[in-house]
């Protein structure tokens, strides 16, 4: 069972399936015009621990994940460049040329880092969806929630009596002092684009027929469109980062609720943000940083996931290149230690009903691995360790089963000088660590040490 946090009713509540056992889930997914950063990565992360979550409770979890490649403007204010074209222009390429490399290489991104990613058509693109969008868009035209000005058709926001409810903040608050256009033909300052049009005097590469004319969609309305397609409505559960909630969620909500009458979802949740040395990624102060810097500084993208595990994710977490090599030597540390893990047990009751507390507890990921680490520390045996570790990590996701059990037997006192070297490791005693080793050797074993950790076997 999950008691989870939820943005909608700002309150923890104990987590009750639409339909029983089939949970329809919608993750806003990568507007692919550049590669993901892991501020992007954060978000995926913790979206994932949330499916596994579920599914360890035997739920089937229906997840659709979007892939944005339309109508994604540069401001939040229905002004600005399409990043999509703004990409292929920069890139001297075409739009669908832009979506196929930054969709490969975020699927690329995802494996590495063990997200689950939804096999198609739940994995779906906006572009694949004009219609069911311009069909949402004209049942909303029918129930007089739009009006049309010269560049587009936008949504009536004084014609939906909770906007501003979910974020807690109307867009007209949210833009005194912003550097944005004003679109001085709104009939409020929070309407939005449901449909744009091509203007006569840009050439567009991305542009469809409608019974508006030529144009495209906005950037709210695809995800509204796809999770009614794909998960009916009301859904169970809707997530993002928590920079959608008071514009992207709140118009969501808006158009679906308005076209449906019933609500989008039945719960919220939103990850907080990954800030870099303790302040905003920007591309000014080059540090948005991607999966592949990680791996270029000689970092496993598993101990970045191991990262992210240790902060839960409604607290703002600060990354720093220091972080990452803790939790890689701890990493290297977890691998060394399961792999002398050998033979078949059971799981351990106590630490397993812990750890699901932790997790059934708003996904408290840090507290969880606590008890992973107290579990690893523990005088059972390697046998109830191994089983239980590796029920612990259908949730954490760390790959743990390459690992578990994979040194060769070992005779005991070779086991005890192995252990000790990695203690001696962890604590950078690195005299008495070669010192280990050396005796290692004597006793005809061979010791190596790669970002999976301490080996040892036979010579
Ligand atoms: P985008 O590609 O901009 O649509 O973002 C994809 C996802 O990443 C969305 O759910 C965003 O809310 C989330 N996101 C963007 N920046 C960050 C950040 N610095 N930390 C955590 N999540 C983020
Ligand atoms: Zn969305």
């Amino acid at each position: 069972m999950l008691y989870l946090w939820n943005t909608a009713t700002k309150k923890q509540e104990i987590f009750t399936p639409v339909h029983s056992g089939d949970i329809g889930m919608y993750t806003c997914g990568p507007t692919v015009y550049a590669h993901v950063h892991i501020g992007n990565v954060r978000t995926f992360v913790m979206e994932d621990i949330l499916q596994r979550a579920l599914e360890s409770d035997g739920l089937h979890v229906r997840r659709v994940l979007n892939i944005t490649d339309i109508g994604h403007l540069t401001t939040d204010a229905d002004a600005g460049d399409d990043k999509m074209e703004m990409s292929a222009i920069k890139s001297g390429t075409t739009v669908q040329d832009i979506a196929q490399r930054y969709t490969d290489l975020f699927l690329q991104d995802a494996e590495k880092m063990n997200i689950k990613i939804p096999a198609a058509p739940f994995l779906c693109k906006a572009t694949d969806h004009i219609q069911d969008q311009i069909a949402l868009i004209q049942l909303l035209e029918k129930k007089g929630y739009t009006y049309r000005i010269d560049d587009g058709i936008y949504f009536d926001t004084s014609k939906f009596s909770t906007y501003g409810n979910f974020g807690g903040q109307k867009l007209e608050e949210k833009e005194e002092g912003a550097r944005v256009q004003v679109n001085v033909q709104k009939k409020n300052k929070s309407d939005f684009a449901l449909w744009k049009f091509a203007r006569v005097d840009v050439q567009r590469q991305m542009e469809w027929a409608s019974p508006w004319g030529m144009g495209f969609p906005g950037w709210h309305i695809e995800c509204s469109a796809m999770a009614h397609v794909y998960l009916g409505q009301p859904f169970d559960i809707h997530c993002g980062g928590i920079d959608l909630i008071p514009v992207h969620h709140e118009n969501e909500i808006a158009q679906s609720e308005a076209a449906y009458d019933v609500p989008l979802a039945k719960y919220w949740m939103h990850v907080e943000f990954l800030l870099i040395d303790g302040g905003k990624m920007s591309k000014s102060l080059g540090n948005v940083y991607t999966i592949s810097d990680i791996e270029h500084r000689g970092f496993d993208p598993v101990a970045l996931r191991l990262f992210f595990l240790g902060c839960h994710y409604r607290q703002k977490q600060n990354f720093t290149w220091d972080a990452v090599q803790a939790n890689q030597n701890a990493l290297q540390k977890l691998r060394s230690v399961i792999r002398t893990w050998k033979g078949s047990g059971t799981i351990l009751v106590e630490f397993e009903s812990e750890f699901k507390r932790a997790i059934a507890d708003d996904l408290n990921t840090p507290k969880a691995l606590a008890i992973m680490w107290k579990l690893v520390d523990s005088v059972a045996s390697f046998a109830d360790k191994a089983a239980t570790i590796l029920k612990m990590d259908e949730i954490f996701g760390l790959s743990l089963s390459a690992y578990v059990g994979q040194d060769e037997i070992l005779p005991q006192e070779v086991l005890d000088l192995a252990f000790e070297r990695i203690a001696a490791r962890e604590n950078k005693n690195w005299i008495v660590s070669d010192a280990l080793r050396k005796k290692i050797e004597d006793m005809g074993y061979s010791v190596s040490d790669g970002a999976d950790g301490q080996k040892v076997s036979k010579i």
